[in-house]
């Protein structure tokens, strides 16, 4: 019934085949190895931020905004991901913060990031550059501003997919309804699947928005410049304190407060893209 070739076959199955299956999904159950550098680790201590290693948008998050937690002598957000719009509120009024018009845009920074952008900018003048905000929603943001912009990327994402034939109609009407809390990981479940929300729906929409309440605008510590393509610019913003943190995002800068030399033994790590270069928490 069996020849030497089938047997050969049921044999293999057994040998190669079915121990990969079951192995793979021993893998998959596997919590997540994150390394955190310990020094950026102090600082989530510090700020009373907790965390659980098997959380993946968490940590997600965290690997693309975490720098925000490094900033000195500002105050770093008590939230990775800040719940609701009364608990943004709240933290915005209990921080010292200064405004200040820019260009006939109303910028509202904390108050040690405001001294050190003015800093830079009266530099920059000295050497005909200028440092201004990219738009009216360049520096401090509301919740309800980054739950607008998370929609601006969702809902056009949304139908670009379902033309497209990678969502369903149910899906889409299903993941409409939601908080726009309770679409992140469905947002970045559809990414991984190759389905990106960046506005130009070629990358992540962490690339292209902050999850919602997640920005580092919220915690009045960063600012979108329009000059952001002169590298005169970036490296004087850089002698103020204000670095890239977050990869991909060019205009976005993000106030730390020391030197560039220091950042390092902070728990940051170099990421260089292009001609840019970014600081970011050293998460592996
Ligand atoms: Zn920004």
């Amino acid at each position: 019934m069996f020849n030497k070739y089938s047997m050969l076959a049921i044999f293999s199955l057994f040998i190669f085949i079915i121990p990969t299956i079951v192995n793979s999904s021993i893998i998959s159950n596997q919590p997540l190895n994150y390394k955190i550098n310990p020094a950026f680790e102090k600082h989530l201590k510090n700020n009373k931020i907790t965390y659980d290693l098997n959380d993946k948008i968490l940590m997600r998050i965290l690997s693309e905004y975490g720098a925000i937690f490094t900033t000195q002598p500002a105050i770093a957000p008590p939230y990775v991901i800040f719940p609701d719009e009364s608990s943004v509120s709240k933290w915005q009024g209990s921080i010292k913060s200064e405004q200040k018009k820019m260009n006939g845009i109303l910028v509202t920074l904390q108050s040690s990031a405001m001294k050190a952008l003015i800093e830079a900018q009266t530099e920059a003048h000295k050497k005909a550059l200028s440092i201004t905000p990219n738009g009216t929603t360049a520096s401090t943001r509301s919740y309800r501003d980054t739950a607008k912009l998370w929609r601006s990327r969702v809902d056009p994402g949304l139908s670009f997919h379902l033309r497209q034939k990678h969502i369903s109609q149910e899906d889409v009407d299903r993941i409409k309804k939601l908080s726009p809390s309770q679409q992140i990981p469905e947002i970045l479940k559809l990414e991984s699947k190759g389905y990106f929300f960046s506005k130009s729906l070629d990358k992540s929409i962490l690339y292209s928005v902050a999850a919602v309440g997640t920005s580092q605008h919220i915690s009045m510590l960063a600012l979108d410049v329009t000059e952001h393509a002169n590298p005169n610019v970036r490296s004087l913003l850089a002698n103020y304190g204000w670095f890239q943190t977050v990869v991909s995002d060019e205009p976005h800068f993000t106030y730390i407060g020391v030197t560039e030399d220091k950042l390092p033994t902070l728990g940051l790590k170099k990421v260089t893209k292009g001609d840019r270069v970014y600081w970011i928490p050293d998460i592996e």
